[in-house]
C-alpha cells in the first residue's frame, strides 16, 4: 500500500515538519534535530529561518573550511554542471585531472596519484585495502582516541565508543597515542609522553607480530576524539618504527587537512613522510561530497601490475571535482590557510587561554589554526570531566547569543571556517565567555 502524499500538503512549506515526517537522520540528528531551518549563509555566518544571523564556531562537521556560499566555488559548480553534470570513471575528465593535480601538490614530494572517493570513511577503507594488498599483511593498528569514519573497516579502526560491538572486524588492533593532559603513561612532559608512547607502540607491534601488520593508521591530529596535538617528534618516531618493521604508515587528514590547522596538511608541521594520505571535508568544504587517497609513488606503482579493487559509481564525480578545483584555487588566491594560521596564533589561542583565567572549569586549552579544544572539568586537580548537563547549558546560552557551538563530551571544539577574520574570532570568543558565565561555568 502506498503512502498518502496528500497528507504532506499541509506541511509542504515547513522544513522541520516535513523532515521529521520522512527523513531518517544520521546519528548526529536522530534525537536532536535543530528546530530552526538554515536558509542561507555567507562566510562564517548562517542565516536561520527565524531571522537570526548566527556566528558558526563549528564549520558544521568541521568541513566548511572556505565558509558558506563562497562565490567562486558556487560558480565553479555551476560551470561544471552546465558543461557536463555527470560522467563515469571510464573516461578522462578535465576537472578530475585538475582536482587530482591540485590535491597532490599539497602532499609531500613523491605523492603523485590521487584515488577519489565520496567521503572520508571510504577514503580510509581504500587506504587500508591498498596497504593490505601492497604488504600482503592483514592487521591495521590505530589509536584508541580516533575516528576514521562510519563504514566497515573505518569504524573498526575507530577506537572509542563509536565502535559498536557489531562493528568489530578481523584484523584491527588499538593502541594509545600521546595525550599529556590525561596521560596513560604517567608522563609529566611532552618529551616523556612522546618517548613512552613510542615504546608502547613498539611493544604492541612486537606482541602482535610485525609481519602480520599492514599499516599504522593515525589522524595527524585526533579531531573528534579531542583535538589532541601530538608532541613534535611523535610521528617521526612512528615513521622510524614502521620502517624498521616494513609496516606502511597511513595519515588521516580528513578533518585536519586543507587549512584547518593553519597548514595545508597538518602533517606539514611535523617532520615525517607517510606512505598514504587520506582526505575529504576541506578539499571542497563539502559543497559536493568528495574525498580521496593520495598514494606515494611506490604504493601507486604496486598497482601498475595489479588491479586495485576499489571505486564506486560516483567516485570522482565531475561536480565534486569542479568544487575541488574552485575551492583549491580560491584558497590559494585568497591566502586562506595563512589566515587560519594567523587568526589561531593572534586571536583564538590567546583569547581562549585568557578565558581560563576566570572560568575555573577550563582544564586545558589546546590547538592551532582554527582547530581548538577547550576541555572542561569539575575540578582542576582531579580533572573530573564536567557533566553533560553543564555542557548542554553552555550550548543553549551560546545559541541565545547567536553563536553556534559544538561540544564533544566535556570539550568545546572551536572550529570556525578558515576564512574567519580576527574581528569575528574575537567576537566569537567574547560570546563564548558570556555563554559560559550565563551557564554558571
Ligand atoms: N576521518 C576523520 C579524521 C574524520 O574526522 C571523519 C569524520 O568526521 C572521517 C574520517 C569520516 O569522514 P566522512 O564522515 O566524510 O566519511
Amino acid at each position: 500500500m502506498g503512502h498518502d502524499c496528500s497528507a504532506d500538503e499541509t506541511i509542504w512549506d515547513d522544513a522541520y515538519a516535513l523532515d521529521r515526517a520522512h527523513v531518517f537522520h544520521s546519528w548526529h540528528a536522530q534525537r536532536n534535530l535543530h528546530p530552526t531551518e538554515v536558509v542561507t549563509g555567507h562566510g562564517v555566518w548562517l542565516n536561520y529561518a527565524d531571522g537570526r544571523e548566527m556566528l558558526d564556531f563549528t564549520s558544521q562537521q568541521v568541513n566548511v573550511n572556505i565558509g558558506y556560499q563562497h562565490p567562486a566555488v558556487v560558480a565553479g559548480i555551476k560551470q561544471q554542471a552546465e558543461l557536463l553534470a555527470t560522467i563515469g570513471p571510464d573516461y578522462a575528465n578535465l576537472a578530475r585531472g585538475r582536482a587530482a593535480s591540485l590535491v597532490a601538490r599539497r602532499a609531500p614530494q613523491g605523492f603523485d596519484k590521487v584515488f577519489f572517493t565520496n567521503a572520508g570513511a571510504d577514503a580510509n577503507e581504500n587506504a587500508m585495502r591498498a596497504a593490505r594488498l601492497v604488504t600482503g599483511r592483514d592487521k591495521i593498528l590505530s589509536s584508541y582516541r580516533c575516528y576514521h569514519g562510519n563504514t566497515g573497516a573505518a569504524i573498526s579502526a575507530t577506537g572509542d565508543w563509536r565502535r559498536k560491538p557489531n562493528d568489530y572486524a578481523r584484523g584491527h588492533v588499538h593502541f594509545f597515542t600521546p595525550y599529556l593532559y590525561r596521560s596513560e603513561f604517567f608522563a609529566t612532559t611532552q618529551e616523556e609522553e612522546c618517548e613512552r608512547a613510542l615504546t608502547h607502540l613498539e611493544h604492541v607491534i612486537q606482541f602482535e607480530g610485525p609481519d602480520t601488520i599492514a599499516a599504522v593508521l593515525l589522524e595527524s591530529i585526533p579531531g573528534t576524539a579531542g583535538i589532541i596535538i601530538p608532541p613534535k617528534d611523535y610521528f617521526k618516531g612512528v615513521r622510524e618504527i614502521t620502517r624498521k618493521y616494513g609496516i606502511l604508515m597511513i595519515t588521516d587528514e580528513v578533518m585536519a587537512g586543507f587549512g584547518r590547522t593553519g597548514f595545508w596538511f597538518a602533517l606539514d608541521d611535523y617532520d615525517y613522510t607517510p606512505d598514504i594520505i587520506t582526505f575529504a571535508k576541506g578539499c571542497n568544504s563539502g559543497y559536493v561530497p568528495a574525498g580521496g587517497v593520495i598514494m606515494s609513488d611506490p604504493v601507486a606503482k604496486y598497482f601498475d601490475d595489479v588491479v586495485f579493487p576499489g571505486g564506486l559509481t560516483y567516485s570522482g564525480h565531475p561536480l565534486a571535482m569542479g568544487a575541488i578545483v574552485a575551492t583549491q584555487e580560491a584558497m590559494e588566491r585568497e591566502h586562506i590557510v595563512d589566515n587560519a594560521h594567523n587568526v589561531g596564533q593572534d586571536v583564538l589561542g590567546p583569547g581562549l587561554q585568557a578565558l581560563a583565567e576566570h572560568h575555573p572549569t577550563i582544564g586545558e586549552v589546546r590547538g592551532k589554526g582554527v582547530f581548538w579544544a577547550v576541555e572542561l572539568v569539575a575540578d582542576r586537580t582531579t580533572k573530573e570531566p564536567l557533566d553533560d548537563a553543564s555542557m548542554q547549558r553552555i550550548v543553549a546560552e551560546a545559541d541565545k547569543l547567536n553563536l553556534v557551538l559544538g561540544v564533544h563530551n566535556n570539550r568545546i571544539h572551536v572550529t570556525p571556517p578558515c576564512v574567519i577574520s580576527a574581528e569575528e574570532a574575537a567576537e566569537g570568543v567574547a560570546r563564548l565567555d558570556k555563554a559560559m558565565t550565563a551557564a554558571g561555568c
